[in-house]
């Protein structure tokens, strides 16, 4: 799979990947038929990563899902996609899940150095040296690919936190370092999921046997896990009860919000201008990638390639788009000098979604907000979608039909089905 970080790479993807999108894609995406172009990996769109970086957008996806499927026979596909945006506004809604995360990171980290015991257990686990040949083979793959099957993620996932009992936040962090879809809400979320504490007291338990079946097409065959920790394994469970925020979202931007001279900034979610679609071209195009936020410990190779390639092929192609000048923002540098620089006082920045984005990029940013100086670009999809995030997903997937409507994706010919939409 060329995973290349630009646009361009994102919509020949996505176009390959189209007449798949409907009934093939909804019978055959367990499986993980391991990396290569050779064998079977086409049963799912590999698109994440594009998707993470804004190379490409959710909108643009269904959109073009939807000109050769109907709503019905691309169900379980669009269902999936709104799984991300549903994750997203779920965090949005309670940021100190992230927040926590972060700090549960950091002690579990620390608790590394006090304990050699643990500290063997984990470089074992992250080495891919357990002896739990799927668990084993998943880790040199995240390693040497920067991307994992959904499937082996929520194995994955369940064996490090049930039978190998390693803290979840550190595989979550190990998640991070390596994709190269890493994402604060879908990762987060997923492994919280996994462990039981997404819809309390559920947990996801890995079986030999489903691994077995759902591997088989690999090309070395179907993947071993030995020794699992089966249903006497429970649930995780924590103090804190996350209370739902109200969203603050902002409206969508009209002609003459950009009416004076602006800068936009691009950043590791939002690396394109064109799904953006701005009404007005700005006099600067600013970079400020930020990927090495993510984790306090080294990003994989893939990881951070990807991250670093795909916003500074999005700066060009915007550069070059608008014809204007433009300007990196580097890490621990101020952002005034820049604009004083270039004469301009106003920035459009694309919505920063709860995440490392977020908290290395807000400290600068929110003195310009306090001031009225950023207009915030949010796209209909994710205003419209976020409030349904209230719980549950069921509450996103009985909104699909409406909100594609709403947001000019499809007409409301035929539905989609909320009970099988919900199904994961
Ligand atoms: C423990 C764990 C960690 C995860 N971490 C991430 C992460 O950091 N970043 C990330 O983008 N996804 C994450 N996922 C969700 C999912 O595994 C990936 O989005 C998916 O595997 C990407 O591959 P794809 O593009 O081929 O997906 P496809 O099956 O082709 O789906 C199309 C798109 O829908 C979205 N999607 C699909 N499945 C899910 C899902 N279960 N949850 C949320 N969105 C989904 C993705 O944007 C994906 O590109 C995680 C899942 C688990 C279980």
């Amino acid at each position: 799979m060329d995973f290349t970080p630009t646009r361009a790479r994102g919509l020949d993807r996505l176009a390959q990947f189209l007449p798949a999108a409907g009934r093939r894609y909804a019978d055959t995406r367990n499986a993980d038929n391991g990396p290569g172009d050779g064998h079977g990996r086409n049963n799912v769109s590999q698109l994440s990563p594009w998707l993470h970086a804004g190379l490409i957008s959710e909108t643009e996806v269904l959109d073009a899902v939807l000109s050769q499927h109907s709503p019905r026979g691309a169900e379980k596909f669009i269902a999936e996609v709104f799984w991300r945006i549903y994750f997203k506004g779920y965090l949005e809604q309670r940021p100190a899940i992230w927040d926590d995360f972060c700090t549960g990171r950091d002690n579990a980290l620390a608790a590394l150095d006090a304990n050699s015991g643990l500290r063997a257990a984990y470089t074992k686990a992250t080495e891919g040296r357990t002896g739990i040949e799927a668990f084993d083979v998943w880790v040199h793959e995240l390693t040497e690919t920067g991307y994992l099957h959904n499937h082996a993620r929520m194995w994955f996932a369940s064996i490090w936190i049930f039978t190998l009992k390693l803290d979840w936040r550190l595989g979550a962090d190990f998640f991070l370092r390596h994709l190269m879809d890493a994402d604060a809400a879908s990762n987060t979320l997923s492994w919280r999921w996994v462990a039981g504490l997404h819809t309390k007291g559920k947990h996801y338990i890995a079986r030999a046997d489903n691994i077995a079946r759902y591997t088989a097409g690999r090309p070395e065959g179907a993947l071993a896990a030995a020794r699992l920790a089966g249903d006497e394994a429970e649930p995780l469970t924590e103090q804190q009860d996350y209370g739902r925020q109200k969203l603050d979202l902002p409206a969508p931007v009209r002609d003459a919000d950009l009416a004076k001279p602006f800068a936009l900034v691009l950043h590791d979610e939002a690396a394109h201008h064109a799904p953006l679609a701005l009404p007005t071209a700005p006099a600067l195009v600013i970079a400020a990638g930020r990927s090495g936020a993510r984790s306090p410990g080294t990003l994989g190779f893939h990881a951070r390639g990807f991250a670093e390639d795909a916003l500074a092929s999005g700066h060009a192609e915007a550069a070059a788009a608008f014809g204007c000048p433009a300007a990196v923002w580097a890490e621990g540098a101020p952002l005034a000098p820049l604009l004083a620089e270039a004469g301009i006082t106003r920035l459009a920045v694309p919505y920063l979604p709860t995440g490392w984005t977020r908290d290395a990029l807000w400290p600068e940013l929110a003195p310009l907000v306090g001031e009225g100086r950023v207009v915030t670009l949010l796209g209909d999809l994710d205003r419209t979608t976020w409030p349904h995030a209230k719980a549950g997903f069921f509450g996103v997937a009985k909104a699909i039909d409406g909100l594609l409507a709403e947001c000019g994706t499809r007409d409301e010919a035929s539905k989609i089905n909320p009970v099988l939409t919900a199904r994961r």
